[in-house]
Order: structure tokens, then sequence, then C-alpha cells
């Protein structure tokens, strides 16, 4: 195997060893099967393809310093999928073979999970989909679920640090009654005009408002929005925004810290009044929030002024990769050793 920079590694992907896959059949899953081709043959009428009835996941596999690697809390990301497959009327993966398959395809791939000291992890990516072939609107009989893995580097390489980010009021990524409490790819191809348009304006990000009232906060691009104040964490309640497990898990360990934790309808204005706000996610644990523009009102609600992130998102950070990394003791059993 040639050799990796781990450090270096962007957030795409690289080719590893095996992925597991297993077939929905005549109103069954079939036998899980591994695979070493990175392919998938598929009917060029399949209704993914056309219609868009696929479900994805994302987490990550840690190698951690006691030598173990770990999975993060996995059930609720089999649990989210199976509300996604009952959204777009998809069989659901039982959460056992969900963990099953997760178990396996990291073993299979144990030498592509960079080392602890790299920052680096290994990304697993479920993905399912509806292959049968047809040109009507109608859900699919047949269904494949794979499961594949890829090393992805730190998401802060020049450590923890802020980023700007622009309210968009152009663009929609879901709708209330829409999809957006769904982890389906239809949500990200509705965001990539406003995600290219923050980048053009020189943003890290776009920031979305509810659909309906263009009045409260919802989503930070793909991320979770949490703000800090009187120390109190805030984040929003909205049927469109997806139900992040590591909001979830900081929403804990917030009560933890002694905070008090809010859900609950964020209008924008309110946005002047936090000490600290981040975006929240798998990929980047927390993202801390330099600033959010509006262009429309010429506002500006600044949250770092030495884009240095604020004590509460830090520690709040620090304590939540602790656990994910067996550094700390898990108390609420959110870790599961994959290999010993
Ligand atoms: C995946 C995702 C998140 C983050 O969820 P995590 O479970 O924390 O990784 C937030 N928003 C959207 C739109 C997502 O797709």
């Amino acid at each position: 195997m040639e050799k990796i920079d781990w450090k270096n590694l962007s957030f795409g992907y690289i080719k590893t060893d095996y992925n597991v896959r297993c077939y929905y059949r005549d109103g069954k899953w079939g036998e899980v099967e591994v695979c070493s081709e990175e392919t998938i043959p598929m009917h060029m009428a399949a209704v993914c393809l056309h219609y868009g009835q696929e479900a994805f996941e994302g987490m990550k596999a840690y190698r951690c310093p006691d030598g173990h690697v770990r999975v993060f809390r996995t059930e609720e990301n089999a649990a989210r999928m199976q509300a996604t497959a009952r959204g777009l009327l998809m069989p659901e993966v039982p959460t056992e073979m969900f963990n099953g398959m997760i178990d396996r395809v990291v073993r299979l791939n144990e030498r592509w999970i960079p080392p602890y000291e790299s920052g680096a992890t290994l990304y697993i990516r479920p993905l399912l989909i509806g292959t049968s072939p047809q040109v009507g609107v109608h859900p699919s009989r047949e269904y494949l679920f794979v499961i594949f893995v890829t090393p992805v580097g730190p998401y802060f390489k020049g450590g923890f640090s802020t980023n700007p980010y622009v309210i968009t009021r152009d663009y929609d990524r879901s709708a209330p009654l829409g999809t957006g409490c769904y982890k389906v790819g239809g949500n990200y191809a509705a965001s990539l005009k406003a995600n290219q348009w923050a980048h053009e304006q020189g943003y890290s990000c776009e920031f979305y408002l509810d659909a309906k009232e263009k009045k409260y906060i919802d989503e930070c691009g793909a991320a979770n929005f949490f703000g800090i104040k009187d120390n109190t964490y805030v984040t929003p309640k909205s049927t469109s925004i997806l139900p992040s497990v590591t909001n979830k898990s900081l929403m804990q360990l917030a009560e933890d810290l002694g905070l008090k934790v809010e859900r609950r309808q964020i209008p924008e204005e309110e946005l002047a009044t936090f000490e600290e706000a981040g975006a929240c996610g798998t990929a980047a644990v927390i993202s801390p929030i330099e600033r959010i523009d509006d262009p429309e009102t010429g506002r500006s609600y600044v949250f770092s002024k030495d884009g240095k992130p604020g004590p509460i998102s830090t520690k709040l950070f620090n304590k939540l990769i602790a656990i994910q990394y067996g550094i700390e003791p898990d108390v609420h059993g959110w870790t599961r050793v994959v290999i010993d």
C-alpha cells in the first residue's frame, strides 16, 4: 500500500478494499455480500436515478489512543435512516443489520483507518437506493443497501477556528412539509446553487431561514445551528431540518455541563443576543461561526472578533471528541468498540 499523508487528506474519496451490500427483493432483505468492486451495475431506468428514491447516512470510525477502533451512536443513524426510508416509501434496514454491516466493513478495511495522531478518520457512508426499472412515478420494488468507507482528513487543518456565513433568501433547501427532516440527496441538489452563491461572496457556507416565513433560523448549509447565551444552549425546532446526532449529543453534554437547553423557534433578530454560535454535524463536530451576514438588511451578527471559538463551544467540542476517542468515560454508552 502506498504511503498516505493522512493529515492532508481532504473530505474526498479514496478507494479502500471492500464494501458490503445487501439486496431487497420479493419483499425481503437477502444475505449480506462483501464486495471489492466500487461500481454498482444499475438499470438506466432505476427509480433512484430519475425520481431520487435514495437515502444516505454518514458516520466515522475513530482509531483511539488506547488502540481500539470505536464508532459513535450508530443506532441513532440506523433509526434516522429508518425514518427516512418510511418517508420515501423504502424498506427499512433493521438496526441489527445496519450495525452488523458497519462493523464488518470497518474490520475489512482496518488498514485504511487513519492513525489517531493524524486527526483523520474513516468515514462510513451507508446508501439505500431504489433500483427497479420503471418510468412511472412509483416506489421501487427492489433496493440495494450498500456501505462503503473512505479515509477523510481532519476537518480543522489549521486548528479549531471560526467561519463566516451568509443568509440566503433566494433559495430554500427544504420546505416545512417537505423532505428536510430526511437525509436524502434531493435536499443537497436543492442546496448546490445557494452554496455556490455563498462561496462566490467569500463565505464558507449559506445560512437558511425557514422557507415559509423567512423569519426563523433553520440550518447552516448541511449542518444544524446552535447558539449560546446566558448559560443556555439554544437550537432551532423546525420540521424542515435534519435531526443531527451531533446536535442531540451536544444538547446532552450541555446539560451535563450545567447549561440549560432550549429547542425552539429562533427569530433571526435573536442572533444579535448570542455570545457564541456554531454549526454542528459529524464532519466537523462543531464548526464555530465567526459571523452571519444578512445582505438584505445589511445586518451582521458577530460571534467572534478574533477568529477564536467561544469558551463553551470549545468545551463542548473537546468533550465530545474525547468521548468519541475513548479518552473520557462514555457515561451515556454512546460508543461501540468495533476493533479491539
Ligand atoms: C447529516 C446532516 C446533518 C448532521 O447530522 P449528524 O448526524 O450530526 O452528522 C445536519 N444537517 C443535514 C442537512 C444533514 O444532512
